[in-house]
């Protein structure tokens, strides 16, 4: 269902959906950042790529699992926290986020699925913008597979228009959303769709970086376990762990139970996002670690993300969304990398 919504009444939509918690992406400072949205009269939608991925919505940085405590008698008593249930609705997801979301929806589909992840993931409904201009100068989501208009994992796609929007609805929740409102839409003319597909090949014009001949790069990778070129390219690491915590696709957790009191025992079981950046990722409780250093860590980010990931479900375990190299302090270049994988002798 194609329709067009002028910008003008983008403010009136928004405020039709009262029954859900509407997040947008928010300037704050210099950075962007998904927020609720407390005033829809002053909603942005030329945001530059956020700090953090939608993902923190659906999958947040901490959550509480379980609560326990032992009762006067002395017996352990154990309770679930499950998230609350409310509808959420995200404004102005990047179709490399919302990508990369498909590709945690398998990983936290397996089973047994996560209950946490997705009680969240089923309430939430994702309103994607076309990138044009892309939000990053790093974005490369052409390499692997995407598009900055790629519908994948959204429920509604909107294109800039000048003083209006395109709004391709996609899922049943996508068309739910605009019946929300339906007098503000009207049905986009074969003039319209002429001018959104212009606007979606200029916006594929200006993706700038890329990685040449990806499809090989699975094969490169695993000749290369044992190279020193891991060495050579770990050197400036300062293991920060900025490229997995605000990578989209990465979703390596460590679950730690937290004592709010001894006597009497009472605490909770939380899960946290991890890093395989830190050397404590894979410590062994013996004292022994397989990956003790810097080399073998980013080893194992770039083949996780770009052989074992494959292996295991047929695609990249990235969408290309730059933050990575963007926000890297020490200017590591996973494009780079890649690059230079494909010219290794
Ligand atoms: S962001 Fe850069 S410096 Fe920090 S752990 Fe990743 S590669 Fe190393
Ligand atoms: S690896 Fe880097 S470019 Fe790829 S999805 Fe993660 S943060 Fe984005």
């Amino acid at each position: 269902m194609e329709k067009i919504l002028t910008k003008k009444s983008f403010p009136a939509w928004i405020k039709k959906l009262q029954s859900y918690t509407v997040y947008s992406p928010e300037k704050q400072e210099n950075l962007w950042s998904y927020e609720v949205i407390q005033n829809p009269d002053k909603l942005n939608l030329e945001h530059l790529n956020t700090v953090l991925a939608p993902k923190k919505i659906i999958y947040p940085q901490r959550e509480i699992f379980l609560q326990f405590n032992t009762s006067k008698e002395g017996k352990p008593q154990i309770k679930e926290v499950l998230p609350e249930e409310h509808p959420a609705v995200i404004f102005g997801v990047r179709p490399c986020d919302a990508k990369a979301i498909t590709l945690t929806d398998k990983v936290f589909g397996e089973e047994p699925k996560d209950p946490y992840y997705w009680s969240r993931r089923n309430q939430t409904i994702l309103v994607g913008l076309t990138c044009n201009p892309p939000p990053s100068p790093n974005c490369f989501c052409l390499s692997v597979g995407g598009s900055p208009h790629s519908k994948e994992g959204l429920d509604i796609l909107m294109t800039d228009m000048g003083d209006k929007y395109h709004i391709d609805s996609l899922t049943k929740k996508g068309e739910k959303l605009i019946k929300a409102a339906e007098n503000l839409f009207k049905p986009a003319s074969s003039k319209d769709k002429k001018e959104l597909e212009k606007i979606q090949r200029e916006s594929e014009k200006k993706i700038k970086r890329e990685v040449k001949d990806i499809k090989n790069i699975p094969d490169k990778l695993k000749d290369m376990f044992e190279s020193p070129f891991w060495d050579e390219e770990a050197m400036s690491c300062i293991r920060c762990g900025i490229c997995t915590y605000l990578c989209p696709t990465c979703f390596c957790f460590d679950i730690t139970d937290e004592l709010t009191s001894t006597l009497p025992l009472k605490g909770k079981r939380v899960r946290t996002w991890d890093t395989c950046q830190f050397p404590d990722f894979t410590m062994h409780s013996s004292g022994h670690n397989p990956r003790p250093d810097k080399a073998s860590r980013l080893r194992q980010r770039m083949l996780h993300k770009f052989q074992y990931h494959v292996e295991n479900y047929q695609d990249y375990l990235c969408t290309g969304c730059g933050r990575c190299i963007s926000l890297c302090p020490m200017g590591i270049d996973i494009i780079e990398i890649l690059n230079k994988v494909i010219d290794h002798e």
